[in-house]
């Protein structure tokens, strides 16, 4: 188990370098979350993430 602070480590360091990442991103319309993907959908001028548009506008054709 002598490997856990060296993982911790790596998440912090990881954690910090996502915070910094999402600086100025667009915020999505419906979560209001930082988009976080290299890409966002652009829906008549609102911003919506990936989780956002597959939960809000994909539909299941049965
Ligand atoms: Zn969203």
């Amino acid at each position: 188990m002598s490997n856990i602070p060296d993982n911790y480590d790596f998440f912090r360091m990881h954690e910090a370098e996502q915070e910094s990442k999402l600086e100025g991103r667009p915020l999505c319309e419906c979560c209001e979350e930082p988009i976080q993907d290299d890409f966002y959908y652009d829906i008549g001028g609102e911003i919506y993430c990936e989780d956002c548009m597959v939960s809000c506008f994909r539909k299941i054709i049965e």
